[in-house]
C-alpha cells in the first residue's frame, strides 16, 4: 500500500506509519515500504543488511540456524512489518548501499548524491525495506544480501563509505558504533573496565577504547565464554585487555568468583556487549559499589536490571546503550585504523560468504 501524499510529510518519517495511528517509525507494527522517495526522504537500493546480533542469535535458533529458513523468516518479517523489526527481540540492525535518489526538499541541503554509497546509522527498526529477493544469509556473521530497497528520512543519519576499509568490515563496525564511543567518554584514567563480551564486534571495540581512556594506571578486563578464540587471543597478544576472565555470563556466582579474582575491588564500569538474554545480575554485582554499568546489549532486559539491582542493593547507575553518539562512526572507524590486528581480524572474520538465490 502506498500512503504516498496521504499525509503532510514529517522529517521522523510519521508520514510512513500504517498502524498504530500517532507512533513513529520506530515504534510502529507497521510502515509503508514502497520504494517511491517522499520529497523529503533519500531512496537506496540495498546491497546487504547486518542484522543486530542479539535478533539474528534469536531467528537463527528459531530456524535451526538454516541459512534459507532465516532468509525466509526475514522476508515475511518485512512483508509485514514493513521493516527489519524482529517482534520477539525488538531490534533491527543497518544496511549499506547505493543512493538511488534525493527528494527535492532534502537534495540541496545534504552533502549527498545519487550514486554515493553510504551506510545507514539509524536502525533497520524504523527504515521502510523492500525486499525482493534473499541472495545469500551468512549464518556466522549475521549478514544478509539481498535485492531490495530502503527509504531515510530527514532526520536518519547515514555514513559515506569510506574508502580505505572493506565495505563488509564497515557494516560490521558501524553497526555498534555506539559502544566504543560511549566507552570514552564513560571510562576515566585510573578506572577498572570490565567487557562481558569481550570477543564479539562490539566488546572488541570496546576493549580497545577502554585501554586507551585508562591509560596505564587503569585495569581492563574482558569476559569471553571460550579463551581460546583467535578473537579472544587477540585481546590478550594486542594488549587491549589486561586480563580475561573465562566464563558463561548467565551464570553469576561462577562469574562474580572469577572477575574478583582479576579486579579484587570490581569494576567501575561494566559494559555488557552479549548477544544472549539473562545476563543483568552479572553485570550488575561485577561492578563496584556507585560504578556504573553501560547496557549495549539489546537482549537487556530493564526489569531484569531494576529489580536485579535492588534485589542484591546495589547503588550502581545503569545506562541504556544509545546507538548513537555525537562522532560515533568516526570514532569506531578510526579504531579499526589505530589497531591493525582487530581490523586484520574482522577482515577475516565478515569478509562475504557464498551466495544463493533466493525467491521474491
Ligand atoms: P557479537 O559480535 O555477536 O558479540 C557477542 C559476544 O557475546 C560474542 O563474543 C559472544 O561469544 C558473547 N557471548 C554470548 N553469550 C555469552 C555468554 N553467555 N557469556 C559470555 N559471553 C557471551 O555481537 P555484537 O554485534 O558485538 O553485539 C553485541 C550486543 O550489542 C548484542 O546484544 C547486540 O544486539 C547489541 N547491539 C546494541 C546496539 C545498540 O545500539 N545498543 C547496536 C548494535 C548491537 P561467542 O561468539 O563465543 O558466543
Amino acid at each position: 500500500m502506498n500512503v504516498l501524499f496521504a499525509h503532510k510529510v514529517d522529517r521522523l518519517g510519521s508520514h510512513r506509519v500504517i498502524e498504530p495511528a500517532g507512533a513513529l517509525p520506530q515504534n510502529a507494527i507497521k510502515l509503508d515500504n514502497t520504494p517511491i522517495p517522499f520529497e523529503n526522504e533519500i531512496l537506496c537500493e540495498v546491497e546487504a543488511l547486518n542484522i543486530d546480533s542479539a535478533s539474528f542469535r534469536q531467528i537463527s535458533e528459531s530456524n535451526d540456524g538454516d541459512a534459507r529458513r532465516i532468509g525466509d523468516h526475514i522476508m515475511q518479517t518485512v512483508k509485514e512489518r514493513g521493516k527489519q523489526h524482529n517482534p520477539v527481540t525488538g531490534s533491527g540492525g543497518m544496511f549499506i548501499g547505493e543512493v538511488l535518489s534525493i527528494g527535492a526538499q532534502l537534495r540541496e541541503r545534504i552533502d549527498l548524491r545519487a550514486g554515493d554509497r553510504i551506510a545507514s546509522l539509524v536502525s533497520l527498526t524504523l527504515t521502510p525495506l523492500w525486499i525482493d529477493a534473499v541472495k545469500d544469509v551468512d549464518t556466522a556473521t549475521g549478514r544478509v544480501w539481498i535485492c531490495g530497497k530502503a527509504i531515510l528520512f530527514e532526520s536518519g543519519i547515514w555514513a559515506k563509505l569510506p574508502g580505505d576499509i572493506q565495505t563488509e568490515v564497515v557494516l560490521a563496525t558501524l553497526d555498534v558504533a555506539g559502544a566504543p564511543a560511549q566507552v570514552r567518554r564513560m571510562a576515566k584514567p585510573g578506572d577498572s573496565v570490565l567487557v562481558i563480551g569481550a570477543d564479539g564486534k562490539s566488546g572488541m571495540l570496546a576493549c580497545a577504547q577502554a585501554k586507551m581512556a585508562t591509560g596505564g594506571s587503569g585495569r581492563v578486563v574482558g569476559v569471553v565464554p571460550d579463551a581460546g578464540t583467535e578473537s579472544a587471543r587477540l585481546l590478550i597478544e594486542e594488549n587491549l585487555v589486561d586480563a580475561l576472565v573465562e566464563a558463561d555470563a548467565r551464570e553469576v556466582l561462577n562469574l562474580v568468583d572469577k572477575v574478583h579474582a582479576a579486579l579484587p575491588d570490581l569494576a567501575h564500569l561494566t559494559v555488557n556487549c552479549v548477544n544472549c538474554a539473562g545476563t543483568e545480575l552479572s553485570s550488575i554485582i561485577c561492578t563496584r559499589e556507585n560504578g556504573t554499568v553501560y547496557f549495549f546489549s539489546m537482549a537487556t532486559s530493564f526489569t531484569a536490571a531494576a529489580l536485579g539491582a535492588e534485589g542484591v542493593g546495589k547503588d550502581v547507575t545503569m545506562i541504556v546503550g544509545n546507538g548513537y553518539a555525537k562522532g560515533h562512526a568516526e570514532l569506531a572507524l578510526q579504531t579499526l585504523r589505530d589497531h591493525p590486528a582487530i581490523h586484520a581480524y574482522f577482515r577475516k572474520r565478515y569478509a562475504p560468504a557464498q551466495h544463493f538465490e533466493q525467491g521474491n
